[in-house]
This record gives C-alpha cells, sequence and structure tokens, in this order.
C-alpha cells in the first residue's frame, strides 16, 4: 500500500530518522493513512483535527458488500476523481474530485535566485519555505524538494513576481 509517496517501508524509515512521520490530506487519504498505519506497529498517533469517523468505517459497496478498491480517474485537465469504488458493481462508494495537482506525488526540484528580488517577497518566500521539509535557503538562493501541492504557492509567487526559476521535471499542473 502506498499513499503520498509513502509506503510502509518508507514511512518506517522516516520514523527512524526524524523520530515521526507527518500524513497529510483530505478525509480519504487520511483515512487511507490511518489504513497505512494499521500495518505499522506505531506507538502512538495524532489526528488533527479528530477524525469524524469511527474506525469501523470501511470501504465496503453497500450494494454488494465487495471491498471497494482506490481509483483515480481523470475527468478534465486539471480535475481528477479519487476514491474508493466497487468493481464488482462498476459503481464509486465515495469519491471527491480534486485537482490533479493535488494527488501528484512527484517530487519537484525547484532551483531559484533571490538576488534581484524584492526584501518584502524574499520574506514573505522564506516564511513560508520554513514549513517544508525539503529545502534549502542560502544567501540569495532557494532549493526545494517537494511535491505539487506544496509547492503551489512558491510557484504563484514566482509567476506573479517574475522570478525566474527551475524545475524538474516539468511542471505538468496549472500554476495557481
Ligand atoms: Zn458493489
Amino acid at each position: 500500500m502506498k499513499i503520498s509517496g509513502f509506503d510502509k517501508d518508507t514511512a518506517l524509515e522516516k520514523m527512524n530518522v526524524a523520530g515521526s512521520v507527518i500524513f497529510e490530506g483530505d478525509l480519504l487519504h487520511t483515512y487511507l493513512s490511518l489504513r497505512l498505519l494499521d500495518e505499522i506497529p506505531v506507538v502512538e498517533y495524532e489526528i488533527t483535527p479528530d477524525f469524524p469517523y469511527t474506525r469501523s468505517f470501511s470501504p465496503v459497496c453497500p450494494d454488494c458488500g465487495e471491498e471497494a478498491v482506490y481509483k483515480v480517474n481523470e475527468t478534465s485537465d486539471n480535475l481528477v476523481k479519487c476514491g474508493c469504488y466497487c468493481e464488482n458493481c462498476k459503481e464509486w462508494v465515495f469519491s471527491t474530485i480534486s485537482p490533479k495537482s493535488a494527488i501528484d506525488d512527484t517530487k519537484y526540484y525547484i532551483e531559484a535566485s533571490l538576488e534581484r528580488v524584492d526584501n518584502e517577497v524574499k520574506e514573505k518566500i522564506e516564511q513560508k519555505l520554513n514549513e517544508l521539509y525539503n529545502k534549502r535557503i542560502e544567501k540569495n538562493k532557494i532549493v526545494v524538494l517537494d511535491v505539487a501541492r506544496n509547492i503551489e504557492w512558491l510557484l504563484g509567487i514566482m509567476e506573479l513576481y517574475n522570478i525566474h526559476y527551475e524545475i524538474v521535471p516539468p511542471y505538468p499542473h496549472r500554476v495557481p
């Protein structure tokens, strides 16, 4: 089972290195993260905000009783439908529509020079960058490695202020 770029082994490795691991996500992804945690002998975990369902909640098709599978469908250029799907009935048990970038687990590498950037903008960028895990802030340079949902704001700011940046692989989503 693999969620948000984590499988059981990556999660364990991260926990060994950092002492803890943080999963983020909407209701569906939180549910899936909890399923992942079931596979790991975790001492304790916290969920914020409280998970609104008791853990007996499981994605079973209400019509035929088969276990539903996690499925992602493209609905348009920019949106995907993801959720739990009953292969037997060919029906969604539940689903959400999200921007494609929200479920993209590719790690993007960004490099940008802030040399000619206004101090105020620079501060804004550096402040928000502190929330990210894999980043480096040097004198006038930033280096970031993260998934689309975590870097969208950064790309947005850089587009807005015409800051030149390199991103690998090329960013396939619309910059907000
Ligand atoms: Zn069914």
